[in-house]
């Protein structure tokens, strides 16, 4: 058992372009903990912060300033932690701080660059790394993505659902058993083998999270995100299952309401969130304070899931971002509140360790068998689980004396043996519960011989005596086929057993590089699997999604600006020139394994020519000893060894490269996706203005919003315009019924003539000419704005 704080790290945002620095300083010096001092100005102190002092100090484990990059975050904070549960212990690591702090940045990563990866994508390399190398276990590890938003649990890692809505995913409940452990009810735990499949899931997550997120509900800052990888270990032949988890959690924003400044439905969400927040630090107060016996746990959703991952069996670390600009400096101090008292807790982790019911049967199947030669070896007699019809017919014998004699002290002795002990008492049984004919004579031998006589108590008896044998018939029956099952269902275990080691070390096999399989080599470094990368996008499941129809030419091309504009471009191109240049990179090394492997075989065959040569020498002068040491064999070995050793080297460079084109292509999907998003909010802003400022063109009075309409002309965007197509529900308005502006009104046409505002054409479709009409309308305003601008 490890008994320790909770480990409590700051980390602080670097500043944007526009903002002003509060004021703070950083001491490492201390020994061993850093201490971060915050210092409020004397207007800001009499205004937000109702109090006199105006400098705060606290203590962190380790204070990662503006510059820290997401690798030594990963080392010094993630890397203990995933260690300790790789040794079977449960960890958890979680960001807290006001929304733009950085959580996002710290616990998934920067959406850019590949060095930006954060604490998941770094830590799940990290773990299947480690478990690669470690071939004294047999190591299975599942992942899991919960986001819970206001109150409610939501599956993000669900591969059916092509989730539009938050709502649209599965729900997760919470269940309790009698033990009072924590049960999450429908959330998927999806099995990765290897780092690549566990990224695919997690990006899954990542982009239903983003999809699922409309204006209406900014989710990401207002939900909290709980990814969790499950490990399970065993060593091969042993019963003992050692279970960890790893949650690494994105909370929600800990700004305060009033600074939020919303209203209506936000403000229900933003209490919603504050209150569980709000939750978290009582349960966190109560952790702290001793003797504390009640732990408010059941208050929220998130305290009751991270219950065992707080105050329990975990080892814990907490980061509290932090925005340093001067607006900002009183949330930084409350954030800064919550990290000092939560490093006050103190956590208990043990081993979770548990037996495997099959191998508990087959090890003591084992022991019995030991004991039983064990027992003939003493004995000198072979023992089996059945009597035979000799020792049967002896007991019967030794009953029958011990029945009739009637001294008192007489006693029935068969010896220490509990079959026959058993069978005695068996025997005995019924003779009480059914006396038959005979034994009744053995029981009582006084019964007056007319008895016996009675013809009608023989027939009698004789039905009596043939149920009894059906009766045992029967039993016998049902226990020899229950002992089938058995039998059946330790063949079973033990199949499964070999399977699972066969199939492990096939994995291992496959995995360690073979030089021997020259067909695994040359499909190894093909570059076949470098347009799997490409390709391998689509193996998530929504992004594979069809796009059907035809996107109307208003809304096609008014994208095209769009994304031209866009600020994600010049990310998009960036990566795509990183793409380029490590594509080639791979190029160029699977051309030099393959030229590495020809040496090999070439050196190889020298070798074999060698032999050939000394055996044939070997024949025409006899003399000549064959086994001598042949210095060039030698030679030619150690040359294989080199190769061997560049071989091996490349190859782990290949396998980086294949992580890093892996990683930076879902990036890029992801980039495109939030474009995506970004036009269609744009679009539909447009769209409504245009509708503010044109009222006359609306012909019923109830309208509320052009949105539904271009939703559904994006929902036919072809696949080549995005690789995903999102559907955003018209929150305001969910049935449709007030969507009655048309733009395919004629009196639009007569309004505004397409000649004098462009050159499109129109198409005579009236629905792709009203697109294109409010495009260009669109396009007008946004050239006024920049007009404007630039004066
Ligand atoms: P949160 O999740 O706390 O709301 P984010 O992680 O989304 O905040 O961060 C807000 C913005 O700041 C993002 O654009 C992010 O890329 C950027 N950012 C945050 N932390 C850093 C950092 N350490 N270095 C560079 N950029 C950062
Ligand atoms: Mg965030």
């Amino acid at each position: 058992m490890v008994k320790e704080t909770i480990r409590v790290y700051a980390r602080v945002k670097p500043l944007g372009r526009r903002q002003q620095a509060g004021s703070y300083s950083v001491d490492d010096e201390e020994d061993p903990l850093s201490s971060l001092e915050i210092t409020v100005p004397r207007d800001l102190a009499d205004g937000f912060v109702n109090n006199k002092r105006e400098t705060y100090k606290f203590k962190f484990q380790k204070i990662f300033d503006q510059e820290a990059k997401q690798d030594v975050v990963f080392d010094s904070i993630a890397k203990p932690v995933a260690e300790c549960v790789l040794a079977g212990y449960n960890g958890t690591i979680f960001a807290y701080g006001q929304t733009g702090s950085g959580k996002t940045f710290t616990i998934t990563g920067g959406a850019e660059r590949y060095s930006d990866r954060g604490i998941i994508p770094r830590t799940l390399s990290y773990v299947f790394d480690q478990l690669q190398k470690d071939s004294s276990k047999m190591y299975t590890t599942h992942v899991s993505y919960l986001e819970i938003y206001n109150e409610c649990g939501y599956d993000l890692l669900d591969p059916r659902h092509e989730a539009s809505r938050l709502e649209d995913l599965p729900k997760v409940t919470i269940m309790e058993d009698s033990d009072q452990n924590i049960h999450l009810k429908n959330l998927s735990l999806q099995q990765a083998t290897n780092e690549e499949e566990a990224l695919n899931l997690l990006f899954l997550g990542d982009t239903n999270r983003m999809i699922a997120e409309t204006p209406m509900n900014q989710a990401s800052s207002r939900s909290h995100c709980i990814f969790t990888i499950h490990i399970s270990s065993k060593e091969p032949g042993s019963a003992t299952i050692r279970r960890s988890k790893l949650h690494l959690v994105d909370l929600a924003g800990s700004e305060r309401v009033a600074k939020t400044g919303v209203g209506g439905h936000l403000l229900t969400e933003a209490k919603y969130i504050n209150l569980s927040l709000h939750y978290l630090e009582q349960v966190i107060i109560a952790l702290a304070e001793k003797n504390r016996s009640h732990i408010p746990y059941r208050n929220s959703m998130m305290t009751s899931v991270l219950r065992d991952s707080l105050g329990g069996n975990c080892m814990t670390a907490m980061i509290a971002t932090l925005s340093i600009d001067k607006r900002n400096i009183d949330e930084s101090i409350s954030t800064c509140r919550f990290a000092q008292r939560v490093a006050l807790i103190k956590n208990e982790a043990v081993l979770n360790e548990e037996i495997d019911p099959r191998l508990m049967i087959v090890q003591l199947k084992k022991e019995i068998q030991d004991l039983k030669d064990e027992l003939e070896l003493v004995t000198g007699k072979q023992r089996t689980s059945e009597l035979t019809q000799e020792e049967l017919l002896q007991l019967d014998e030794l009953i029958e004396t011990f029945l009739k004699d009637n001294d008192p002290d007489s006693t029935l002795d068969v010896g220490a043996d509990m079959r026959k002990i058993k069978y005695c008492f068996i025997h005995m049984k019924q003779l009480v519960n059914h006396p038959t004919n005979s034994d009744k004579k053995l029981l009582s031998q006084d019964i007056s011989e007319e008895e016996d006589t009675n013809k009608e108590l023989r027939g009698e008896e004789l039905k009596k005596l043939k149920h009894l044998l059906q009766q045992r018939d029967d039993e016998i029956n049902i226990l020899i086929n229950m002992l089938k099952k058995e039998k059946k269902k330790a063949q079973d275990a033990v199949s499964q057993l070999n399977a699972t080691s066969a199939c492990s070390s096939a994995l291992e096999q496959s995995v360690s590089i073979n030089l021997e399989d020259r067909q695994s080599l040359s499909s190894c470094f093909s570059l076949k699997e470098a347009k799997d990368f490409s390709s391998s996008i689509h193996r998530l499941p929504f992004l594979s999604r069809q796009t059907g129809g035809k996107m109307s030419l208003g809304c096609q091309e008014a994208f095209e600006v769009f994304k031209r504009d866009h600020a994600d471009s010049i990310t998009i191109e960036d990566n795509k020139q990183l793409l380029k240049q490590r594509f080639a990179e791979v190029k160029c090394l699977g051309e030099k394994l393959n030229e590495v492997r020809s040496k090999i075989n070439r050196l190889k065959g020298e070798i074999t020519q060698r032999h050939i040569q000394r055996a044939a020498l070997a024949v025409s002068s006899p003399s000549e000893e064959l086994n001598m040491f042949d210095p060039v064999e030698e030679k030619l070995r150690m040359q294989i060894e080199e190769e061997k050793k560049s071989y091996k080297t490349m190859f782990n460079r290949f396998k980086g490269l294949k992580v890093e084109i892996e990683h930076l292509q879902l990036l890029m999907e992801k980039v495109k996706m939030k474009m995506q998003k970004d036009f269609e909010v744009w679009w539909s802003e447009e769209a409504k203005n245009l509708q503010h400022e044109k009222p006359e063109m609306v012909t019923s009075p109830n309208t509320v919003t052009a949105y539904p309409r271009f939703i559904k002309s994006l929902q036919h965007l072809p696949a080549n315009s995005f690789s995903e197509t999102t559907r955003v529900s018209p929150n305001e308005d969910p049935d449709g019924k007030n969507n009655s502006i048309t733009f395919s009104n004629p009196t639009l046409k007569t309004r505004i003539p397409p000649s004098s505002s462009t050159s499109i054409p129109l198409t005579g479709d009236s629905q792709a000419d009203a697109d294109i009409l409010a495009f260009i309308k669109a396009r007008q305003r946004i050239l006024q704005k920049k007009g404007l601008e630039n004066k």
